[in-house]
């Protein structure tokens, strides 16, 4: 694809002080989802990388992950497969813990979620610490998927969240 437009995302993303406390700058990305140029043109340039590599199964993570892995799968002809907070999935799950930059989480995959060996993106808004990313990472590949790649919309360097997905290829759209 063409070169990514890195103005025109980063004018449709939203500086949150204090939010949800204090001393959280939140990446709110909801101006960017409303705007289709905007939405449509981070959807291609989180796929492009991996428009190739022959991905069976995006996961995203819940919420914002939802919004932008369902179309990042089909754009890759992929799959989508929804990694949520505890006790929401209604079928036989497993689940891994994770500190936040916020607190702390659970995040659940369906048992069934992949094929033996399936080849599997993760889609997410935000790279803060990679806790999050990390524990999704352990969990696709107890369950038998093969983690081609992570794509996030925003990555907060300063948190050095790669660190936590190091010899995995990750890509962010924008780095703060
Ligand atoms: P982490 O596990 O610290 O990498 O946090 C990543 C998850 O928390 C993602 O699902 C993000 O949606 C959310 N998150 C963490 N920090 C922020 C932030 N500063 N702004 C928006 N979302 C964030």
């Amino acid at each position: 694809m063409a070169t990514i437009d890195r103005d025109l995302l980063t004018a449709r993303i939203r500086d949150i002080p204090d939010f949800p406390k204090p001393g959280i700058v939140f990446k709110d990305v909801t101006p960017l989802l409303a705007d289709p140029e905007a939405f449509a043109h981070a959807i291609e340039a989180l796929a492009d990388p991996y428009g190739d590599l022959g991905v069976d199964k995006v996961v995203g993570i819940e919420a914002r992950g939802f919004i932008l892995a369902a179309p990042v799968a089909l754009a890759c002809g992929a799959g989508f497969v929804p990694a949520r907070k505890a006790g929401k999935l209604p079928s036989s799950r497993r689940g891994v813990s994770y500190e936040l930059e916020y607190g702390s989480e659970t995040v659940e995959l369906h048992d069934d979620a992949f094929a033996p060996g399936d080849r599997v993106l993760i889609v997410d808004d935000v790279l803060a610490t990679g806790g999050t990313a990390a524990a999704t990472v352990e969990l696709v590949e107890a369950l038998g998927g093969q983690v081609v790649g992570l794509a996030f919309l925003i990555e907060l360097g300063f948190l050095d969240g790669a660190q936590r997905i190091a010899g995995h290829r990750h890509t962010s759209l924008l780095t703060f």
